[in-house]
């Protein structure tokens, strides 16, 4: 799928996004199209934007996106995708795969999203400890990813089918 360029409000080139994303940012008011491929629309129920190829956010953003991106726990969520790494469903607690009372980091590598029962079952022990297998390994977001957990966007929401695939 096509990159968007992402400027800041400054105008200052930050980073590229898939057009899926771009289109999020879009439709979630963080950005506005500045350049947009001529003659093509995307249509869905209450949308209708031009194809953009280049968007700028509303708002200045101060983020080192071309470094790491800092850890949250709210960025852990959002990397899953609110999903439980244990068993696939609605995520809204953050695990440490080596506990913090064992030395666990907080960091992209050592966290993921986990339901409340998984993490509570889980408790004070590793994944192997505990027998528990992750259906997905953690991994550090990239650098398009970051601004994204920065801008706090909420991915997929009301894109359409074709759109709400995986980048
Ligand atoms: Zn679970």
């Amino acid at each position: 799928m096509r990159e968007t360029l992402v400027l800041n409000a400054s105008f200052e080139p930050l980073s590229t996004v898939s057009l899926r994303r771009a289109v999020v940012l879009v439709m979630q008011d963080k950005a506005v199209v500045e350049q947009a491929h001529p003659g093509l629309r995307i249509r869905a129920a209450a949308m209708d934007i031009p194809v953009p190829q280049v968007i700028r956010l509303r708002r200045y953003v101060r983020v080192p996106f071309r470094q790491r991106a800092p850890w949250s726990r709210r960025g852990v969520l959002v990397r899953d995708r609110h999903r439980c790494a244990y068993c696939g469903r609605r995520a809204t607690t953050v695990d440490h795969l080596v506990p913090r009372s064992r030395g666990g980091a907080d960091s992209w590598l050592n966290t993921v999203a986990a339901c409340a029962q998984d993490n509570q079952f889980k408790a004070d022990r590793t994944p192997e400890q505990a027998g528990m297998r992750l259906l997905t390994q953690p991994f550090e977001p990239t650098p398009a990813d970051a601004l994204l957990l920065a801008l706090g966007v909420r991915d997929r929401a009301g894109l359409p089918e074709w759109l709400a695939r995986p980048a």
